[in-house]
């Protein structure tokens, strides 16, 4: 049996993982990503000071390890590479591609400068090549991030390390030296709903007040009406709530960075200074209703501030980038499926052979390790559906690489990988940092022909 996986983050590894342990029949899997690098969003999303999160890759190595397993780096679907070319060359195909686009606030003046999506500034810290070039004007002092999920703690964080504590991280070395300049000394973290909606988890919440140059304010008016469902038992929003009041109770903080947590407002319009840039966001304040189906939603009361920031960044969550010949839910804003078996968006029936894990098959939702059930239950599926499937001849394993490096694709192995990875371990040694990571595909292309 040969499957193609595209997409190397979690979901992709753990599919990869669940395949390969297959006792019924051998499964050769060819793991294709567009970057030179594998890993997904453990490589380019999940924070720099969160390196102990970064050390699952360990697991995927071992997948890497095993002998019916290739990585295909640099090659994207659609891109190098078609849907159609791919059927004929494997028995199965699992997208596995993530959410790569940023859901839009929907708001006037959303698009001018320094309103940035906050996949640009995850990306940019993290050194992900498309974003290597993207500029944030760190010269202004107060910024808004929109949005209650661990995104927006995370960028809210990295805008406030100091220095010092960023030196430590595998920070891109372009953002280390911008943020080693930046004026930003108050960021604002904008919620909707109350803090009993949030999604950030607790232990991310408690960081901000354990960081070291960063006083966490917020106001108990804000804490006062707070809805947490009754039957919510021991759940993170209660733990969030003594967080949150910790930080209220807190005599007022001698610190030079401000972490401020607002909750019950929605942004209204961003507001252009007279040079065309941010110069504030306008905000609805909320109130909270409780729907006849339990769920809360916040209702605008009309009452408007304007709060003086000079960069906002949207964090309201992603959505799948569309890849020519998958099949799209264009509600969802996700490769349409049915339970991880890809369909038609609009009669339901089964796109044969193709199936979906991760983020591109759920929206941006669950961490890490939920991908790894999440993906084993897909495979079920595969292989319930494929009995058979193998008795149907493909062409030569190595056809793929010839019909790639014939349109002049440069193919990066896992060994190739594992070189990048020693390359960038050794820069980072240089600065005391766990790595130095190479921004541009270019560059890493370089390196490879240089070994
Ligand atoms: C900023 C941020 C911080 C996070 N921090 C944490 C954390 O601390 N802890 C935690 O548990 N979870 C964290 N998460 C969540 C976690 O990263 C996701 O749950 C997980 O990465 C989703 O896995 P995935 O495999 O679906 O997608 P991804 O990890 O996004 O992987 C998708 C892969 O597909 C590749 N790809 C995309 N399009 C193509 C194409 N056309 N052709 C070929 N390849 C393609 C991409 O290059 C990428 O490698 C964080 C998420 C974000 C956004």
């Amino acid at each position: 049996m040969r499957v193609a996986i595209i997409g190397s983050g979690p979901a992709g590894f753990y599919a990869a993982e669940a395949l390969l342990r297959r006792t019924d029949t051998v499964v050769h899997v060819d793991m294709f990503d567009r970057l030179p690098t594998p890993y997904g969003l453990v490589r380019g999303g999940v924070a720099p000071d969160h390196q102990s999160i970064k050390t699952v890759t360990r697991v995927y190595e071992k997948t890497a390890a095993r002998p019916t397993f290739r990585f295909l780096g640099n090659v994207g679907l659609g891109r190098d590479v078609t849907v159609e070319e791919l059927h004929r060359h494997y028995h199965q195909i699992i997208y596995a591609v993530g959410n790569e686009d940023d859901r839009r606030l929907g708001i006037p003046c959303e698009g001018i400068t320094r309103c940035t999506p906050v996949s640009v500034f995850i990306g940019w810290y993290n050194g992900h090549p498309d974003y290597r070039d993207a500029k944030f004007d760190l010269s202004v002092s107060r910024v808004a991030v929109v949005g209650n999920g661990n995104v927006a703690i995370d960028s809210a964080r990295m805008l406030l390390r100091t220095p010092a504590e960023l030196e430590k991280t595998d920070i891109a070395a372009h953002a280390l030296e911008a943020l080693r300049h930046s004026k930003v000394r108050e960021v604002y973290i904008l919620g909707r709903r109350g803090p009993g909606q949030a999604s950030f988890t607790p232990t991310e919440l408690k960081e901000f007040g354990e960081m070291e140059d960063v006083d966490p304010i917020v106001s108990p008016e804000d804490l006062a009406g707070c809805i947490i469902p009754e039957n919510a038992g021991n759940a993170p929003q209660w733990k969030n709530l003594k967080i949150l009041q910790s930080f209220a109770e807190r005599q007022p903080g001698t610190k030079a960075k401000k972490l401020h947590l607002r909750f019950l407002v929605s942004p209204t319009e961003i507001i252009a200074g007279a040079d065309g840039k941010v110069a504030g966001i306008a905000l609805e304040k909320n109130r909270l209703e409780v729907q006849p189906d339990g769920t809360v939603s916040a209702r605008g009361t009309g009452e408007i501030e304007v709060l003086d920031v000079g960069m906002v960044l949207p964090a309201i969550g992603f959505t799948a980038k569309r890849i020519a010949g998958v099949p799209y839910d264009e509600r969802a804003k996700v490769i349409a499926n049915e339970d991880g078996r890809v369909v038609d968006p609009v009669s339901r029936a089964v796109t044969p052979n193709e199936y979906v894990v991760g983020w591109a098959r759920t929206g941006p939702q669950g961490l890490i390790g939920t991908h790894k059930a999440a993906s084993a239950h897909v495979v079920k599926h595969m292989i319930a559906d494929g009995a058979g499937l193998e008795a149907r001849q493909l062409p030569d394993p190595e056809a793929i690489d010839t019909l790639l490096r014939q349109r002049g694709v440069q193919i990066v192995s896992f060994n190739d990988w594992k070189r990048l990875d020693d390359v960038e371990v050794a820069r980072g040694e240089r600065r005391g940092a766990p790595r130095d990571k190479l921004v541009d595909v270019e560059a890493m292309l370089e390196v490879l022909d240089q070994h």
